[in-house]
């Protein structure tokens, strides 16, 4: 997979390179205001050279010191430039790949100092605080104030703030463009027509804002959380998506130092320093966000099923982590089409899967009574989680052969995507699709969770 971090370059600026070239940047501001000083005085001069008896020496001497300061900072700026190092984030991830939050977290916080600050959403990310807090070093949180939140979570964000005695930085929407959004397509649009738009404003928005007066962030992101999209995350990298104070690509780093931790010991971790948590917790909450597109998930069920549930699982990012999601995985980038010429060997090749054309699924799709039900992947072979469920729907349809249950595929990338998105549900690769003996319409698989039994007892229950 090429990842969108990979579109930078695998080295970036160190922090001491970051902070020479913010002081250089100060030296390049002095410079300017110096060389608008002198040719302020060159007017002046110019004005003078016609009344030379007015010409004044003192202003003459202090455009020469300036013109001597400003040789020595430009002299500066070229020596630290010459000497700059450089960090390689990849290698530095790789190496930090086994480490502890806690020694992650010191790391982070001994390298930007003020320049970085932990992303809290009120969940168990607090334990992003606690580390930072162990530490004894100074550290910023932030937060955004979507105005979503629920009533639990604003109160627990005042208690964190009096527990560790810090001053959450909170970060809001624009008023300008919640209205608008409101007002044209009312309070709950994501609804109807996805989380994106309104995702945009109360959150992604505000947050490109904090990251813009920063140099890195934290993130209490884990691999544990959504094996769709967070399975690849590093403990620290070049964020692909968001710039830091400096602008451009590559000028914010984000850490993740919980990458490798799962949920459990993070629960264990804030039981054992009795941390304070969210009281949603203890109502059945896991992953928590804005009150209308967070629920509480049953024992068992994966946590981010508790986020806009009403979507596809891949597109479970808010856009605060976009990075997460690899144009090759989705369904509208041009990424799929290369990936499909480049020749990536087809999927669930078994006898057992009998592997629908075009009219095979569209004679599926007509019949009334079915002498069997059916169940059908819907599949790109380029796609990693279509890669990663393969010998889970291989063991599926191992374990059917011979049952009245058949077990299918059809390939829905290429010429064939407009077709499954419109008459097959297609949203995301790789979306299954029960069709029972007598539904007219197939019944789409909701969950993420793509392992033999899940499967199976989906289709037990609705065959
Ligand atoms: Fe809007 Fe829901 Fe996103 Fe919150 S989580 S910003 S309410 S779409």
């Amino acid at each position: 997979m090429a990842s969108a971090a990979a579109a930078f370059s695998g080295s970036i600026p160190s922090h001491s390179r970051l902070h020479r070239d913010h002081k250089a940047a100060q030296i390049g501001n002095l410079v300017s205001v110096v060389q608008f000083r002198e040719s302020n005085l060159r007017k002046k001069w110019a004005v003078h050279a016609v009344e030379p008896t007015k010409r004044n020496d003192s202003v003459v001497a202090s455009a020469a010191s300036a013109v001597a300061e400003a040789t020595v900072v430009v002299e500066e700026t070229v020596k630290a430039r010459e000497t700059e190092e450089v960090v390689d984030f990849e290698k530095l991830a790789a190496e930090l790949e086994n480490a502890s939050p806690l020694e992650i977290m010191d790391r982070a916080l001994a390298t930007f100092g003020d320049e970085i600050a932990i992303a809290f959403s009120g969940a168990e990310d607090v334990a992003l605080i606690e580390y930072a807090h162990l530490t004894g070093r100074p550290f910023r949180v932030f937060s955004l104030d979507t105005g979503r939140l629920n009533p639990e979570t604003y109160k627990y964000f005042n208690e964190v703030e009096k527990h560790y005695d810090i001053h959450i930085e909170y970060m809001f929407p624009d008023a300008g463009e919640v209205q608008s959004l409101v007002r044209s397509k009312g309070l709950f649009s994501f609804y109807e027509d996805g989380h994106r738009e309104c995702c945009r404003v109360r959150k992604v928005r505000p947050l490109r804002r904090a990251l813009k007066g920063l140099r890195a962030w934290i993130t209490g992101q884990r691999k544990d959380q959504s094996p769709g999209t967070r399975a690849q995350i590093p403990v620290v990298q070049v964020d692909p998506s968001f710039e830091g104070l400096d602008g451009g690509a590559g000028s914010l780093i984000k850490w993740n130092p919980v990458a490798n931790v799962n949920g459990k010991d993070i629960w264990s971790f804030l039981r054992t320093m009795e941390v304070p948590v969210n009281s949603l917790h203890s109502q059945g909450y896991v992953s928590i966000g804005c009150e209308p597109c967070t629920r509480p998930v049953l024992p068992g069920q994966h946590e981010r099923e508790g986020r806009w549930w009403w979507e596809d699982a891949k597109a479970k990012e808010c856009g605060l982590h976009k990075g997460n999601i690899s144009e090759t995985q989705t369904v509208n980038g041009d990424a799929e089409s290369l990936d499909s010429v480049n020749g990536t060997p087809d999927l669930f090749q078994t006898q057992a899967i009998v592997n629908l054309s075009r009219p095979g699924i569209e004679n599926l799709m007509k019949l009334e009574r079915r002498a069997e039900p059916w169940v059908v992947v819907l599949y790109a072979p380029w796609c990693r989680f279509c890669q990663a469920m393969e010998s889970s729907y291989v063991e599926l349809a191992e374990k059917l052969s011979g049952s009245d249950v058949k077990v299918a595929k059809f390939r829905a990338d290429g010429d064939e995507k407009p077709f499954a998105q419109q008459e097959l549900q297609l949203g995301s690769f790789p979306t299954i699709l029960l069709f029972t003996k007598n539904g007219s319409r197939p019944i789409k698989y909701p969950s993420e969770k793509r392992d033999v039994d899940s499967l199976l007892a989906f289709i037990n229950a609705l065959r």
